[in-house]
């Protein structure tokens, strides 16, 4: 056991966590964190990837969630403009649907006003039968709202979150399970296990509970408390099919069972579709799209799209479980998303702070205010100050996207223009960093499928904790979309040989 006491140990390397995490630091605090598998491999991967108030939450009476998130489209995209970008959607009206026209049109004129919106453009009415955005639907859409949110690459935020932790001091772990925490003479001491099976022991004066859908899990198993039923695991799928329309707006869909869907443009080549909501009672690890989902999805999307959506033009789908603080409604898709902390500790006893529920989008809001139950708790220690602070790689001007990708472009001609453009969007102003002084393609080394080369994959692994082909192509990055069985196959036995040089 090291002679360190960290402050605060913070269990998950999810959205919450990483955040958390990142904030304690940079406020002064000594903070340590453990992920048990990957950076994002749990729910934080597997959103819809919108940085959105939530429309529908309006329906819910959840103002002060939707006000908060509206807020932090803007604050958040200027912290990382290569990872999170405006986005429009445009909101097909149904003659006769569950919403009549005039309520949607209410809750988007509330969506416009109560959010401290400045530069994302307000809402406006289109006529679909000029609009190229009335091309791919059924010719019954004549009308539709047009409205502002936000998108974001939501694996790479969290480990843009974690690796600037790491950088201002924190001690980031990934692959170490926390088996156990247990409290002793005023402090924690936490036990975490590796992907090795070695056991490390660590102390600290607080534990911050951030385990997303394993928060309960955490509590009974590693704390030993039988009693823990917080969250709602409630499953949410989603399916990816060659793109169905070229327009960069997404679509907004409302179903006639009242819950609405999203068919969002992906990774230039694809359409991103879902999601569904359903309670979720198995291992979160385990969670898949059942084939019932997949039918729902096509069928659901196919009722708009004057072109199907079939099940055999799923090229990929992913599905994860939204950790929601269990407020006893009686519907998956009435459970508030609404983030609750919970702390405990009586006097003399080492304090946990436990997270519940929560978006993406509201992350550094939780983190805030999960900073100020921890300056309860163990004394405060600086200020607020992710507001206006920027992630790695996000260095550059809110809007300047295009002229980061022209630069490069000029610094390194031998990047084809989609190469360029996907390296700013993963790293920003470190994509020269990655590239260094190559002069040709050859020069960034062995390639492995798709644009990825030897130098990406060396950055990863030094750099972003990557350690298996999995890591690589479905978290930070989408190449997967895009490389061979084959492919994949060969990077992980690279990546294992380098394991093991660097163990040896
Ligand atoms: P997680 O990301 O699950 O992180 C918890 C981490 O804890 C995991 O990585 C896990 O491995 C780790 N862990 C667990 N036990 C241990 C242990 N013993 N030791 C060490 N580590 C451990 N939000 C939005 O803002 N916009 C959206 O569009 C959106 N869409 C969504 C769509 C779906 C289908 C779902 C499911 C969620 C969506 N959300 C969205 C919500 C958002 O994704 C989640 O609120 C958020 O990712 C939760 O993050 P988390 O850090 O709490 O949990």
């Amino acid at each position: 056991m090291s002679d360190q006491v960290h402050d605060i140990f913070v269990i998950g390397g999810g959205i919450n966590g990483c955040g958390i995490a990142r904030d304690a630091v940079g406020r002064g605090y000594s903070v340590a964190l453990a992920e048990m598998k990957d950076f994002a491999s749990g729910t934080s991967s597997a959103s819809t990837k919108l940085v959105h108030g939530g429309l529908r939450y309006l329906e819910h009476y959840e103002f002060r969630l939707v006000r908060e998130a509206l807020m932090e489209r803007e604050v958040l995209w200027a912290m990382a403009p290569h990872v999170i970008w405006p986005m429009r959607f445009v909101l097909p009206i149904q003659k006769g649907g569950l919403r009549p026209a005039w309520l949607v049109r209410l809750g988007l004129f509330l969506y416009d006003h109560i959010g401290g919106r400045k530069r994302l453009p307000g809402t406006r009415t289109l006529d679909l039968t000029r609009d190229p955005a009335g091309k791919p639907l059924k010719p019954v859409y004549r009308r539709a709202f047009e409205y502002s949110d936000g998108w974001v690459d939501d694996a790479r935020m969290v480990v843009l979150n974690a690796r600037d932790a790491a950088e201002r001091g924190a001690l980031v772990l990934a692959r170490h399970r926390v088996v156990s925490a247990r409290r002793d003479s005023g402090l924690w001491r936490i036990e975490t296990e590796d992907a090795e099976g070695v056991r490390h022991a660590h102390r600290a004066r607080m534990v911050v509970n951030a385990a997303g859908p394993w928060v309960d899990h955490v509590l009974a198993g590693a704390l030993g408390r039988n009693d823990s039923h917080n969250v709602r695991l409630v499953q949410g799928s989603h399916i990816v099919v060659k793109k169905k329309f070229d327009d960069p707006r997404a679509y907004f869909f409302q179903n006639p069972d009242g819950r609405i869907m999203f068919a969002i443009p992906y990774e230039n080549d694809f359409t991103l579709i879902g999601t569904t909501d359903r309670d979720y009672k198995g291992d979160p690890r385990q969670v898949r799209i059942s084939a019932e989902e997949e039918r729902y999805l096509c069928a659901a999307a196919s009722e708009y799209f004057a072109e199907p959506v079939r099940e055999a033009d799923i090229v990929w789908a992913y599905s994860g479980v939204r950790p929601l603080y269990d407020d006893g409604a009686s519907k998956a898709q009435e459970a508030t998303r609404d983030y609750v902390l919970k702390l405990e500790g009586n006097s003399g006893d080492a304090p946990i702070l436990n997270v519940f529920g929560g978006k993406l989008t509201t992350y550094r809001r939780l983190g805030e205010s999960a900073l100020e139950k921890i300056g309860e708790a163990i004394g405060v220690k600086g200020k607020p100050w992710t507001a206006g602070s920027r992630l790695p790689g996000g260095g550059f001007a809110i809007e300047g996207y295009e002229a980061e990708v022209r630069t490069l472009s000029g610094r390194y001609p031998f990047l084809s223009p989609a190469f360029a453009a996907r390296l700013v969007r993963q790293y920003g102003t470190e994509a020269g960093v990655i590239l260094g002084n190559a002069r040709s393609l050859d020069d960034l080394g062995r390639r492995f499928g798709a644009d990825l080369t030897e130098a990406e994959v060396r950055w990863l692994m030094e750099k972003e904790w990557a350690r298996t082909a999995e890591d690589i192509l479905w978290r930070r990055t989408k190449l997967g979309l895009r490389v061979s069985a084959e492919e994949a196959a060969a990077l992980d036995d690279y990546l294992n040989a380098a394991a093991a040089v660097k163990a040896a």
